[in-house]
């Protein structure tokens, strides 16, 4: 097998919250037990969503935790820029050729068309999709020539380029965690894989740099379970071999239903990396300041859904 390279790839959006640092850990383990990489990749191309001093923040504790990258924002590596928001150029190259293949199109509908398609499907008890079931009615480019396309941009009229979900399709797929999962391809949505300002959404991004950062195992929360067949098909379309994928169960609620949210965290005495732990030169400060041990942390994560069969209770790092 070639080598194992992994990524961490959180999106500066908020406090690192304890489960990205489960996350960030299972990927630096993985790396480690098998001789490969750990990328840290910073996916910033929501920029309604950036919040300053949180990719510091990720950095540090990274460093802090002892879960140090390999490759990646403030750590090198060969495929410098590490930060979406400084890779659209290479986003731009693949959107196109999505276009050029027919497996993306451009689409001129307002929010306000979309709204009302929605509600007047909503009103029929149906849930719109924008997919082969509705594209015809929609304001896009397949139904247009390539110079009524080129006068529409030209004239200015905002534009999203659009992934086309096969018809009729079954996709099969296969997570290390979750086994096997068949998908029916009309269930899915002609996802937006480019803005109109101009930045690729995450999954565009995502792909793209996975591939070119030669990522070998996507090791991620369950909360992506949902884009995994939209991401094998995207692959698919440019004709690449796709990584294997795993979804992690995500750290629920003390009551054992529900995600982990902060506030929970506060109820429970039970930090979850919030954010106002930046300081205000943008470095981490939190449950260092707060006393607890990384070790202790990373033990806590560590055995989380997990034991190793015996009655041991604390491990250094090489031993996990
Ligand atoms: N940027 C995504 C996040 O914030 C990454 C998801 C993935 O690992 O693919 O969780």
């Amino acid at each position: 097998m070639s080598e194992v390279r992994v990524r961490f790839a959180p999106s500066p959006t908020g406090p690192l919250h304890i489960g990205g640092v489960r996350t960030a850990l299972y990927n630096y383990l993985f790396a480690k037990h098998h001789g490969g990489k750990f990328l840290l990749r910073i996916e910033d191309t929501d920029q309604n969503r950036y919040v300053e001093g949180a990719e510091n923040y990720i950095i540090e504790s990274l460093k802090w935790l002892g879960l140090t990258p390999d490759e990646g924002v403030g750590f090198g590596g060969p495929h410098e820029p590490y930060r979406q928001s400084e890779r659209k150029e290479i986003y731009a190259k693949y959107a196109q050729e999505l276009i050029d293949s027919g497996n993306g199109y451009y689409a001129f509908d307002t929010p306000e068309e979309l709204d009302q398609f929605r509600a007047e499907a909503e009103a029929k008890g149906q849930t719109f999709i924008y997919n082969s079931q509705n594209r015809d009615q929609l304001n896009n480019s397949l139904k247009l020539s390539a110079d009524e396309v080129q006068a529409k941009i030209e004239s200015g009229q905002p534009y999203v380029i659009r992934f086309k979900i096969p018809e009729n399709e079954t996709i099969l797929l296969d997570d290390l965690i979750r086994g096997k999962i068949s998908i029916d391809t009309n269930t899915l949505d002609d996802k937006v894989l480019f803005k109109s300002d101009g930045m690729p959404t995450y999954h565009l991004a995502n792909i793209v740099d996975d591939r070119l950062m030669e990522i070998t195992h996507v090791i991620r929360g369950e909360e992506w379970l949902p884009s995994m067949p939209l991401h094998e098909l995207l692959y698919k379309a440019f004709g690449w071999t796709a990584p294997r994928f795993a979804h992690l169960p995500l750290i629920l609620k003390p009551e054992g239903k529900g995600k982990l949210s902060k506030r929970d965290g506060d109820k429970h005495g039970f930090p979850v990396f919030p954010l106002e732990w930046i300081t205000e030169e943008g470095t981490a400060k939190g449950y260092r300041e707060e006393g607890y041990l990384p070790d202790a942390l990373v033990n806590m994560l560590a055995l989380l859904g997990w034991n190793p069969g015996t009655e041991q209770e604390i491990f250094t790092m090489d031993e996990l």
